[in-house]
């Protein structure tokens, strides 16, 4: 699900090379027909589904001819995880609008490679409660998650005394706060080591993604707040590190690729040879470590706060910021006044301690036309 973006068209590459391991049942879009289109042709799922039916007909003149089944609309990317056909959802639809149909993979209990993490920031209590009734496991794609994933293997119960999630800094690691005043979207974009969607290069760049990283991690290895730390490294190596309470410390090392962290997802818990480039530890040499700055990067402590705060405050967090990078990415604001924006929206929005999930949905909404109404003052 989401196989035009970033996360979807690298697994695509993994499911080319193991062609023996996966066949592509259904492949979703939102808008970019386009690819989607080519990659129907190239991969020959069986059903397509683009969200925005305005590209309907488009779809459905280029593929009906190839036998696929074409469907359009969102509604039709949530009903399309219950195909008896499906043995594994990747759920790679970016933002908010992946948690209908992740819910909808869960009650139809399918295993999941779960690669966006907006879900978990604003539903992660949901999420993990349905998961375990329904017995669905979910595997993270993420790389720091996959990393604590993997540490976490052959643990059972074991006890965690924290984990620290790394975090390259993005392009503007090294920037002072006024120089951050009047970086571009380009200069935002361009993340020193990972190929990401815009989305979260930005998040990246503003570090609200690792922010996101810790309030999702809460729910996937549920644990407290306190017991979840964040590491500058830049080089983006080590993926992330669990601490035990017997002061054992494992991490999980890769090359800087999301195909690895993709593909382990896909073939849990089998690891299949792949053409991927191996870590050469000689070159590599040292691994580098510091401080986060949370006074500069104002996103995380705002992220920090919403985890502790909990109920339907990581919701408002996630849905401010959502339309704060919109806005930067359309040049109506500037890089800091993103997080302006959320800190303001948090500040307007009254707490729900244990949000339904209509609540959360109201919170989003309400969320998005605050937020918009402080954007619009903001960029004036
Ligand atoms: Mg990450």
């Amino acid at each position: 699900m989401g196989s035009t973006g970033s996360v979807g068209t690298q697994a695509l590459q993994i499911i080319e090379e193991q062609t023996d391991y996966f066949q592509v049942e259904v492949l979703t879009a939102f808008e970019n027909s386009k690819l989607l289109i080519e990659q129907a042709i190239r991969y020959k799922p069986n059903v397509v589904v683009i969200g925005n039916d305005n590209y309907y007909q488009e779809v459905f003149d280029a593929l009906d001819p190839q036998n696929i089944q074409v469907y359009a609309g969102e509604k039709a990317i949530e009903q399309v995880v219950e195909m008896d056909t499906i043995d594994m959802v990747l759920m790679a639809i970016v933002g908010f609008n992946a948690l209908k149909p992740l819910l909808a993979a869960i009650e139809n209990k399918k295993p999941i490679a779960l690669a966006n993490k907006e879900s978990l920031v604003v539903a992660g209590q949901i999420i993990s409660e349905r998961a375990l009734q329904a017995g669905t496991q979910i595997i993270p794609v993420d790389s720091e998650h996959s990393a604590i994933f993997q540490s976490l293997m052959g643990e059972l119960n074991n006890p965690i005394s924290k984990i620290v999630l790394t975090a390259s800094g993005g392009p503007f690691l090294n920037y002072s706060f006024n120089e951050l005043k009047n970086v571009s979207v380009k200069q935002a974009l361009n993340h020193p080591n990972w190929k990401m969607g815009n989305k979260v290069s930005i998040d990246s760049a503003t570090m609200m993604n690792k922010g996101f990283e810790a309030i999702a991690a809460k729910w996937l290895f549920d644990l407290k707040p306190h017991q979840i730390e964040m590491i500058i490294h830049q080089q983006s190596i080590v993926h992330s590190f669990v601490y035990f309470a017997d002061a054992t410390v494992k991490a999980t090392l890769s090359q800087p690729d999301m195909r690895i962290p993709i593909q382990f997802a896909l073939t849990y818990p089998n690891r299949l040879e792949n053409s991927l480039e191996q870590l050469d530890l000689l070159k590599i040499a040292k691994l580098e470590f510091a401080e986060i700055d949370t006074k500069k990067f104002t996103n995380l402590a705002l992220a920090f706060e919403a985890m502790k705060a909990g109920g339907n405050t990581p919701c408002v967090l996630n849905a401010s910021n959502e339309l704060a990078v919109q806005a930067f990415l359309s040049g109506r604001i500037g890089f800091v006044e993103i997080s302006k924006v959320v800190e303001q929206s948090l500040s307007k929005m009254s707490l729900i301690q244990k949000p339904s999930l209509d609540e959360l949905f109201q919170t989003d909404f309400e969320t998005r036309k605050k937020a918009e109404e402080i954007i619009n003052k903001l960029s004036k």
